[in-house]
């Protein structure tokens, strides 16, 4: 099926948007490119529209969805009881890969996976803006891939995944950052990090000068319902490896296996390798990592074995994709 539009990120094509917009209006499905990854988008007020999202992700209908606005006013729509001092720091932070969980206000059950709190974020990317602008509407939109692989970083991988599932996919080049956005809930005098993202926990720290805690790390703390399902990974088996050392150890002994590393590592490796960026460039790394996790698949390698990277700033985010993805193996 013919559904899929090219748009300059920077300046999208006027008439693309007004005829998304309609389908977004019109309770269709639309996937657009975001500043994180590809979103598969629906009218967040409507519960047969996103009921759509559930159906053609293959998503459990428990695991909620982030609803994405353009403005402060949505917020107060679709959020409530907002205290002034985080409104204002959302204020300054948003447009950007942040998703903060709230008490929900005027929006419907589906969207919120039937909780009574809700995920907001403003994206950072003209397409998705100029969408729920133009529709008038919030925008529910969680990764465009099916349930359970890695989120797409492109057109073409939401093509492989949904195609013909969705109404139209805008296709603006690929997303900026390569994961998800980092999704956060305020919890007494601390910030609870139920997702890490794209924006890193030392920003978060700084900007609300609060303590902040990795909430997966923890024993019995709350957790995003989307923790308890398998995630962002490849078919085949994909294993983490501990050191470098170990890397080099397995490449001498061989196997039918292919290194997903670093520039630096693969220079050290007499290796199949799928490059991954440079480990001084996280965020190079983080651009590359899921579209790797594609690449292994159609390899002709049995397995992977995945370099172990810093977790500091964007690190964070990757080394818990690439845990959920190899599953503590
Ligand atoms: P996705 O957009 O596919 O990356 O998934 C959205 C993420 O946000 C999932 O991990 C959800 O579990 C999480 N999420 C959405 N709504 C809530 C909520 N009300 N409370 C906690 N986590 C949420
Ligand atoms: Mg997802």
């Amino acid at each position: 099926m013919n559904n899929v539009v090219k748009v300059n990120p920077l300046n999208p094509d006027k008439d693309v948007m007004e005829r998304a917009a309609n389908i977004i209006k019109r309770g269709g499905l639309v996937a657009f490119p975001t500043e994180t990854v590809y979103g598969l988008g629906a009218n967040a007020k409507s519960d047969d529209s996103c009921g759509k999202i559930y159906i053609a992700k293959g998503r459990p209908s428990d695991n909620p969805l982030i609803v994405h606005i353009s403005s402060m006013e949505q917020l107060y729509d679709v959020a409530s009881r907002i205290p002034d001092f985080i409104a204002e720091k959302l204020h300054t932070i948003w447009p950007g890969p942040l998703t903060v969980v709230l008490p929900k206000g005027n929006i419907g059950k589906v969207a919120t996976g039937g909780l009574d709190t809700v995920a907001v974020r403003m994206p950072a990317h003209k397409v998705p803006l100029d969408l729920i602008r133009r529709s008038g509407l919030p925008i529910a939109a969680p990764s465009a891939n099916r349930s359970g692989k890695p989120s797409p970083v492109y057109a073409s991988e939401v093509r492989e995944d949904l195609d013909e599932r969705v109404d139209m996919i805008i296709d603006g080049g690929p997303a900026f950052f390569g994961v998800e956005s980092t999704v956060i809930m305020f919890k007494e005098e601390e910030i609870l990090i139920l997702r890490p993202g794209a924006f890193s926990a030392e920003d978060i720290k700084e900007i609300f000068g609060m303590k902040v805690t990795v909430s997966s790390n923890l024993e019995g703390a709350p957790r995003a319902p989307g923790m308890k399902y398998r995630h962002y990974a490849p078919s085949k088996k994909m294993f983490l490896a501990d050191s470098e050392e170990y890397i080099q150890q397995k490449c001498r002994q061989r196997g039918n296996f292919v290194v997903l590393c670093s520039y630096e590592l693969s220079r050290k490796i007499d290796c199949p390798t799928i490059l991954l960026g440079s480990r001084k460039d996280l965020y190079e790394v983080a651009r590359n990592l899921f579209p790797s996790f594609r690449k292994l698949d159609k390899s002709e390698y049995e397995y992977g074995i995945i370099e172990p990277f810093e977790e500091k700033g964007i690190g964070l985010a990757i080394m818990n994709r690439i845990k959920k993805a190899t599953e503590g193996k």
